[in-house]
């Protein structure tokens, strides 16, 4: 009797303890938290940013003393040697399998991150990466007087065992003199290991780290520009949580700011698979760039950049995720926009501004750094329920793109009419104090081969509308809903032939694809077998798989070199790749609409398509 009574005075003062947390925490919630608060910063062991922009924004960057004949090589034999020596699972970056794994566990785990974390818990945190750089990098010289770095990562339920390789990536790869801290910046992760046993473990086994906690969900940009408020070192490096540095990748990517303090460095990304944790490269470098929708795209390195392939060449726009920049010239272009919400857009406002307002952006290849670029179905979960990238976008195109701007919305153009940007009152302002060129010289200067190969004013489509076979008066192609790499087939006609449903509005485009006219998937066909498969795939505007013809007087739609026809099978409702066969009736397709002026101009060699075509 006794003992029920006590537990129900403990079970009651539980409630009203729990009753009492909920109130102070869903106030603080609810109010969210106040970025123009002292208090916040000091809580969070922050720095005051009105007081902080007071202090450091209207400061201009300031000289790094260098003297350029005093050059060293960073290349740390000893430590190459021993991770050379590494053996085990996923040394050396080479691809892994789980023996025996707990199949439904490793699934869960994947799901769950976007990548086979259960395979990443086995393999070292300390991993060795294989050495693929150009061999000219290996004993390249730099300054041997380099700034110090602060390396910011933000991170949102990250698994733990690649965030702390991250971290160990970088401390068994850095020279210690040139790194003054990693800065943890949990976005507020709902993982309970990212609490409190990261901070004991982060304290005890991982030097010259330290976390900051943001105390609600502010994405990705929010996060970067709170790690960099308390970062100390005069270079500011941003990372993803999932990275793994290559050798000696420090000192190429800081060195060119050491010359410019306006310059703005990008490594070379390696990928790290997602299935298997192998470390490869992705390619050999390209200069980054954006398509009218801000897809992000490459273009081709220039004839000077091929030149010395060691040395780092003008990009105009960063990938986002990893670069380093002067801490001063991070601050005086503002930072990012604080309006930009979770993410997207971010790296084109920081390239912008980098360009416009008197600044520089490279490549270094000489830097590598492996990424974990997710799998199928792998991103992080939307907070929001508004379109907040539309919303960032148009805040960037308002305040740096000038009249371009009009070439992102003409694409969308209800969505945008819609779309409140919000206040830019700060974003101009700055523009106007740093006196920074127009979007017109960024074009014609700096991304002067962009228009070529993303056109703002697309040509024409070759056909467009309903693709239907011309053996069957009902049957056209349709996506049949699947997703990416799965099979299109044949389904009964829209009524409009012009204008059919999304589904089986298709366009031989400009860039000799066959897409959604909606949605920038492709008909997209890898096999050279008889009844090669047809699949959905993203466009890629590298021809090839995805290269299209329309021979309007055999009404064949050509694959690839020119060989091979689109084929209807009318019982299964499928559509096939095989050798084109003028007496084929299935091969015979019939567009909705057809441009037969661009058509004749385009001159078909029905059996040779030139390389450059392709493209
Ligand atoms: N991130 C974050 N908050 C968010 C979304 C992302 O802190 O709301 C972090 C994430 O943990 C990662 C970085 O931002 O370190 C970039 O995100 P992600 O890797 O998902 O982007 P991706 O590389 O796939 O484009
Ligand atoms: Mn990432």
């Amino acid at each position: 009797m006794r003992r029920r009574s006590r537990l129900c005075c403990v079970k009651s003062a539980i409630a009203v303890f729990a009753l009492l947390t909920i109130i102070l925490f869903t106030s603080k919630w609810i109010a969210g938290p106040d970025f123009t608060n002292p208090d916040f910063y000091r809580s969070q062991n922050l720095v005051n940013l009105p007081q902080f922009a007071a202090q450091v924004f209207n400061r201009h960057p300031k000289k790094f003393e260098f003297d350029p004949n005093d050059l060293k090589d960073w290349h740390d034999e000893e430590a190459y040697q021993k991770a050379l020596a590494r053996k085990g699972l996923g040394e050396q970056g080479q691809p892994a399998e789980l023996v025996n794994p707990d199949k439904e566990k490793e699934r869960t785990m994947f799901r769950a991150n976007g990548y086979n974390a259960m395979l990443s818990d086995q393999i070292s945190l300390n991993r060795s990466v294989p050495d693929i750089r150009n061999p000219g990098c290996i004993h390249k010289k730099y300054l041997s007087k380099l700034p110090q770095v602060s390396i910011v990562i933000p991170f949102y339920d990250e698994h733990w065992s690649p965030l702390l390789r991250s971290c160990f990536a970088i401390l068994n790869r850095t020279p210690p003199e040139l790194l003054k801290e990693i800065i943890l910046v949990d976005d507020a992760s709902t993982k309970e290991f990212l609490g409190e046993k990261l901070e004991k473990y982060v304290s005890q086994y991982v030097p010259k780290t330290r976390i900051v906690r943001l105390p609600e969900r502010s994405g990705l940009i929010v996060a970067r520009l709170a790690g960099a408020k308390v970062a100390t070192a005069d270079i500011l490096i941003f990372f993803d949580s999932h990275v793994e540095p290559n050798y000696n990748w420090l000192p190429p990517l800081i060195d060119p700011i050491a010359r410019n303090p306006r310059a703005c460095v990008c490594p070379f990304i390696d990928v790290i698979a997602y299935n298997t944790f192998e470390y490869r490269s992705q390619d050999e470098g390209a200069r980054g760039a954006f398509d009218w929708r801000f897809y992000y795209k490459r273009l081709p390195l220039l004839k000077e950049d091929l030149e010395d392939k060691t040395k780092p060449f003008r990009s105009p726009i960063m990938a986002g995720g990893l670069f380093a920049i002067g801490r001063d010239f991070f601050w005086e272009l503002g930072g990012y926009d604080e309006g930009l919400d979770i993410w997207g857009g971010e790296q084109y406002e920081l390239s912008f501004k980098i360009w416009m307002c008197g600044g520089e952006m490279l490549d270094a290849p000489c830097s590598r750094v492996g990424h974990i670029y997710r799998g199928p179905g792998g991103h992080l979960s939307n907070p929001r329920t508004n379109d907040f990238l539309h919303k960032n976008y148009k805040r960037v195109a308002e305040v740096w793109m000038d009249e371009y701007k009009e070439y992102l919305y003409m694409r969308e153009p209800n969505r945008y009419a819609k779309l409140d940007a919000g206040d830019l009152t700060k974003q101009k302002a700055l523009r106007e104090k740093l006196q920074c060129k127009s979007f017109k010289w960024f074009m014609e200067e700096i991304a002067f081969d962009l228009p070529k190969k993303y056109p703002p004013i697309e040509p024409p489509d070759y056909a467009s509308g309903a693709i239907r076979s011309d053996t069957s008066n009902n049957l056209c192609i349709d996506t049949l809903n699947v997703g990416h790499r799965q099979e299109v087939g044949l389904y009964p006609c829209a009524s409009d032939l012009v204008y059919p449903q999304s589904n089986q509005y298709w366009a031989l485009s400009w860039h000799k694809d066959l897409r959604l006219k909606m949605k920038a998937d492709c008909l997209d066909v890898s096999e050279s077998y008889r009844n090669a498969p047809v699949v959905l795939y993203e466009c890629h505007l590298q021809g090839g798989n995805q290269l299209w013809q329309y021979d309007v007087e055999n009404k064949w739609l050509v694959h690839g070199s020119g060989k091979s026809c689109l084929e209807a099978d009318l019982k299964n409702h499928k559509v096939y790749v095989n050798r084109c066969d003028p007496a084929n009736l299935k091969m015979k397709w019939s567009f909705g609409h057809v441009n037969r002026t661009a058509l004749a101009e385009l001159k078909i060699n029905k059996h040779q398509v030139s390389e450059e075509e392709g493209l």
